[in-house]
């Protein structure tokens, strides 16, 4: 498989992650409100419309796809002739930090920070 392909599969990934990201909350956020209204009703079913396998269910999915994008970083990280450039990014309106990332895959140098110099995928 080529690198345009990795790149693709993590960025479909990454909007599958996102999804699922707004899945969890939006079924946290009924059940929230269920626990509320029992607190008011004194009712006692609680998970009529948010039940917990719901929300895990979409963990689940969450955590197979980042999975998934792991082996994409790998396989990128293998496939990959970096193109490292140099920028400022702005922390604050007063602060600036440099960093090196690679234009194709993103990869980020963390050669100016504290740990030892490290690869990573931001
Ligand atoms: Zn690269």
């Amino acid at each position: 498989m080529s690198l345009e392909y990795y790149l693709f599969c993590r960025k479909s990934f990454n909007n599958i992650i996102s999804q699922l990201n707004y899945m969890i909350e939006t079924y946290e956020g009924i059940k929230d409100y269920t626990i509320d209204e029992m607190c008011v009703t004194e009712e006692t079913q609680t998970d009529l419309f948010a039940p917990d396998y719901n929300i895990n269910f979409f963990i689940e999915k969450k955590n197979y796809t980042e999975q998934l994008k792991k082996v994409c970083n790998e396989k990128i990280l293998k496939l990959c002739k970096h193109q490292f450039v140099d920028d400022l990014i702005d922390i604050s309106p007063e602060v600036s930090k440099h960093i090196r990332y690679c234009t194709v895959c993103e990869y980020t140098d963390d050669e100016f920070s504290l740990t030892p110099k490290k690869l990573k995928y931001t």
